[in-house]
């Protein structure tokens, strides 16, 4: 590892070598608030030496058979697995978050994320119509886009990265990668693994830097015809407007304000630790999280009263101690903004039961400038409050009443955002019909976050343009084209 006065010190990988960049960026361990690393401050210069090397690299990479490009990503995932304690204690380190949820969630999804598409890449079939009556075969084809801008976010640093790395690359596409600036090591991490997974130069490159230099320079690019985004809603209406002139294809994968609508007949014994978890699993910084929870009247008392006892059990601290359940969230500043929500529904009138302002933070020495927030229950707060409306990406979630099922839907479906609600009950028929009401890209039913890589995943209105999958990210990372034979 490059070290500076201690420091860790990143470097760009661009044609398959690491290159240093003139001005670098501060990267804080936020469980101690200290900088601990540099990452370059990339910009023009850098995405351009990027691109031109993605580019010279296309040729050869494209039209690799999907089972060369399939057996590199295997290798990948298998290499990445091998480290995968360097690589989870890396992303604990500089995203704040738990070693245990790094060790067993992140990673091994990364990992994961190579190998599942290292198989499916080998499985798609294209279509095929005929016209017996004028004599045609119709069929399509598709080939590579080309160059593909990924640009991805700080919550889930390596799992998102590779989540469009794989497929992007198992299509035949090269890319140019933009981590986030605040969690850049993993990626930096993994460009040291490329050529000894077999990886030619310049399939993958990564920039580093912020989303204000390097990110707009990836997205201006007039060679970068596709960009896929994972980030909020903000920076991909910015993207958007960018990228218009070039008519880039878009995928973007945004926030959201997700709904659990938890009926009376809802088992509670399941449901209460998975709404914990959908709560407040990564520090609440996880866009599928749970941030609003709807509760049937009959039993509103008993699993509001259940649900704080048992969020005051988490303990928030040391990201490496694996007792810890709550680590430190991102950065000072977002610390600062989660925080204003929760005083903002006091202002109003709401009841914060558990959490910030409530229970004491006992915090180990090392640890006392982190930026950690406990778990936090807000009830009785209305539709309208900024609580209910905003995504607030903290370990904060918000427990209402309600009566009816036609009022439960209408309420979840009442605000601009629309990526995954969970819906808890034991009437089958209700919990279909609830799940196609609702404005949300994913519903999870009686559970939450049990993921099948082949299906979509993305969200609605505000949530997200596109989708993410086996077969959709398949069609987005290639170009189709129809074929007919006049026989
Ligand atoms: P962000 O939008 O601030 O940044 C995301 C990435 O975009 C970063 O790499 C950033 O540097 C870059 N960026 C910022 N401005 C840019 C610009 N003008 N041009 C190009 N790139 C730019 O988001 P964040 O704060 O890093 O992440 C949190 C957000 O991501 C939340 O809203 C969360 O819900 C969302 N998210 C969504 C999903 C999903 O799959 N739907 C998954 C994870 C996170």
């Amino acid at each position: 590892m490059a070290h500076s006065k201690n420091l860790l010190v990143l470097e760009n990988f661009i044609g398959g070598k690491f290159v240093p960049c003139s001005s670098y960026i501060d990267s804080y361990n936020p469980s101690t608030g200290d900088v601990y690393c540099k990452v370059p401050d990339s910009g023009k210069e850098e995405v351009e030496a990027a691109v031109k090397a993605a580019k010279d690299a296309f040729p050869i990479w494209s039209s690799k058979s999907p089972l060369e490009r399939s057996q590199i990503l295997s290798k990948l995932a298998d290499l990445i697995e091998h480290d995968l304690e360097a690589f989870a204690q890396a992303e604990s380190k500089d995203q704040g978050k738990t070693i245990t949820f790094a060790r067993t969630v992140d990673i091994p999804r990364a990992v994961y994320n190579f190998r599942f598409f290292a198989s499916s890449v080998l499985h798609h079939v294209t279509e095929c119509t005929e016209m017996a009556t004028v004599g045609c075969v119709h069929y399509t084809s598709r080939a590579p886009v080309g160059v593909a801008g990924l640009i991805s976010p700080w919550n889930l640093p390596l799992y998102l990265l590779t989540w469009k790395i794989a497929p992007a690359i198992a299509c035949g596409n090269t890319v140019v990668a933009k981590p986030s600036e605040m969690t850049s090591v993993t990626a930096w991490m993994m460009c040291k693994l490329l050529e000894e997974a077999g990886l030619p130069h310049g399939v993958v490159n990564v920039v580093f830097g912020t989303g204000a230099k390097a990110g707009e320079a990836l997205v201006c690019h007039p060679d970068v015809p596709l960009i896929s985004f994972t980030g909020s809603t903000l920076t991909a209406q910015r993207i958007t407007e960018k990228s218009a002139p070039h008519c880039k294809r878009l995928s973007l994968e945004l926030g959201g304000k997700n709904p659990a609508i938890i009926f009376d007949d809802a088992d509670l014994s399941q449901c209460i630790p998975t709404t914990l978890r959908s709560s407040f699993a990564n520090q609440g910084e996880i866009c599928l999280c749970t941030s609003r929870i709807f509760v049937q009247r009959g039993i509103y008392s008993e699993f509001l009263k259940r649900f704080v006892a048992e969020a005051k059990k988490w303990k928030a601290g040391n990201p490496s101690d694996p007792t810890v359940n709550v680590g430190a969230l991102i950065s000072k500043e977002h610390l600062e903004k989660v925080r204003s929500y929760v005083k903002k529904a006091q202002a109003e009138g709401a009841r914060v039961l558990c959490g910030e302002g409530v229970d004491s933070l006992a915090l180990p020495a090392g640890n006392q400038k982190g930026y950690f927030m406990l778990p936090t229950v807000i009830a009785e707060v209305k539709d309208e409050s900024c609580c209910m409306q905003e995504e607030i990406f903290g370990p904060v979630t918000c427990v209402v009443a309600f009566d009816t099922e036609e009022e439960v839907i209408k309420r979840a479906n009442s605000v601009k955002y629309g990526l995954a609600a969970t819906v808890w009950s034991s009437n089958v028929g209700r919990v279909h019909r609830v799940a196609r009401r609702l404005q949300s890209g994913l519903v999870w039913t009686n559970c939450w976050l049990i993921r099948d890589l082949n299906l979509p995943f993305g969200g609605m209105k505000a949530s997200g343009i596109g989708r993410e999958g086996a077969k959709d990210s398949y069609e987005f990372f290639t170009e189709v084209k129809t074929i007919t034979i006049k026989h």
